[in-house]
């Protein structure tokens, strides 16, 4: 049981999948499903160590839920398809709080997602408010489907370029990031990175069309590339996401950079029929500390999440600008990369909370939450795979993220 769900986080880990951006690849696949069996929703669901998270969802309104009572958690270990025609009448699902309560999940088929070595990291699922039967030749057609998102899982694993704009996929990216990342803190040289995202794309797309807007994505990528050095990276992160790494830079000369990109993309005119378009993009950046070693540095994940942070800003800030950050409180001393399900317990234990832990030094611990915001000041945090059991005070919170120190 362990050993599946440090297989299963590895997996995701592996595909890097989890709060990436809805895609088409896999909005299609759950659209195909409702039309095939004429059902209201369908969705993809990842099961991360504390929450169920949907790469795509169809008819479904949430992006996330807790991981307890989902019934994919369940049918994650069916070694062929759960059916259920009518969960009021299995006792198994029956007090079922979305089967209650919204999204009145009555019927339920769900095959689960196996990677090439067999370890099932979610499931593709047919969802009904009403009871209803599911042949057996529907059940195969399925379980062809969910072999079509692990294929469209798999591609993207090993794709080291991105088919429409030419950037670094993710992956590819993240190992450049590593790469560079580490030679910087050995040898205390600066290095930076900046991650923009588009401005309000989703009105392109709204307004005038997937195919323009994959033709601006293109465009935007040239005009950033063009700007860029041939020793920096620029990777597509997913989305209208991307993110430049720039290696022997400081601060304020990735600022530097960041504005010239950022006003790039501002000038840019994209023909549309009868006219032009124009758009602006928001910039995050983060550079090295002074005196980060490897020791003491960020790792991959905690570079990104800083730049990720500034951009985030940069957005609420009112968007098309750039925002530097500063280090996050977790991402110090010796921090190590966990993939664990963890427990937050308070209110004297009575009341408990399922968190994945992303990361562990000596003073702290970055964690995932369904919502941050129900989670108070203080809290004891358990890892009961590891034995694992300290007070904590929250550094920081955003959305479903908890920076955390031991106290
Ligand atoms: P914000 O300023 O807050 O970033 O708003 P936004 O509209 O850019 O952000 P949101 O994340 O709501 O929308 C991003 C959109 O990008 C939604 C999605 O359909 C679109 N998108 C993602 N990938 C692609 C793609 O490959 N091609 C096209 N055409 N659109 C894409
Ligand atoms: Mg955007
Ligand atoms: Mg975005």
């Amino acid at each position: 049981m362990q050993n599946e769900e440090q297989a299963r986080l590895a997996a995701l880990d592996r595909y890097d999948i989890l709060d990436t951006p809805q895609e088409e690849a896999f909005d299609r696949i759950t659209r195909l499903i409702r039309r095939i069996f004429d059902v209201p929703m369908s969705t993809i669901s990842l099961i991360d160590a504390h929450r169920q998270w949907f790469k795509a969802r169809s008819g479904v309104e949430a992006c996330e839920t807790a991981r307890g009572p989902a019934l994919c958690n369940i049918a994650l270990r069916e070694p062929r398809c759960l059916v259920v025609p009518d969960t009021a009448a299995d006792p198994r699902f029956s007090a079922n709080p979305f089967v209650l309560g919204p999204p009145l999940i009555r019927f339920y088929a769900g095959v689960p997602l196996r990677t090439p070595q067999g370890v099932a990291i979610g499931t593709l699922c047919a969802l009904d408010t009403r009871p209803r039967d599911f042949r057996p030749d529907e059940v195969e057609t399925l379980i062809d489907l969910s072999h079509v998102v692990m294929r469209e899982l798999e591609l993207r694993r090993v794709a080291t370029t991105d088919g429409l704009t030419g950037a670094l996929s993710r992956q590819a990216f993240r190992e450049a990031c590593a790469g560079a990342l580490a030679l910087a803190l050995r040898h205390g040289q600066p290095l930076a990175c900046l991650m923009l995202d588009l401005d309000h794309f989703k009105a392109v797309n709204d307004g005038y069309g997937h195919p323009v807007g994959d033709r601006v994505l293109a465009e935007v990528a040239a005009a950033c590339r063009e700007r860029l050095r041939g020793s920096d990276a620029f990777g597509r992160l997913g989305g209208e996401e991307f993110a430049v790494l720039l290696p022997q830079t400081g601060h304020a000369a990735a600022l530097a950079v960041a504005e010239t990109l950022r006003a790039a993309i501002a000038n840019l005119r994209v023909p549309i029929p009868g006219g032009t378009l124009r758009l602006t993009a928001s910039f995050g950046v983060a550079a090295l500390a002074a005196g980060a070693t490897e020791v003491h540095g960020p790792d991959v994940d905690g570079l990104l999440a800083s730049a990720d942070a500034a951009l985030y800003a940069a957005k609420a800030a009112g968007r098309n600008r750039c925002v530097a950050g500063g280090p996050r409180p977790s991402s110090g001393a010796g921090a190590r990369r966990v993939l664990k399900a963890g427990l937050l317990s308070f209110d004297d234990g009575r009341a408990g909370l399922d968190c994945t832990v992303r990361s562990l030094s000596e003073a702290g611990a970055a964690l995932n939450v369904v919502d941050a915001r129900d989670v108070p000041e203080t809290f004891r945090l358990s890892i009961r795979d590891d034995r694992f059991s300290r007070r904590c005070r929250i550094a920081l919170r955003r959305d479903g993220h908890l920076d955390v120190a031991f106290v």
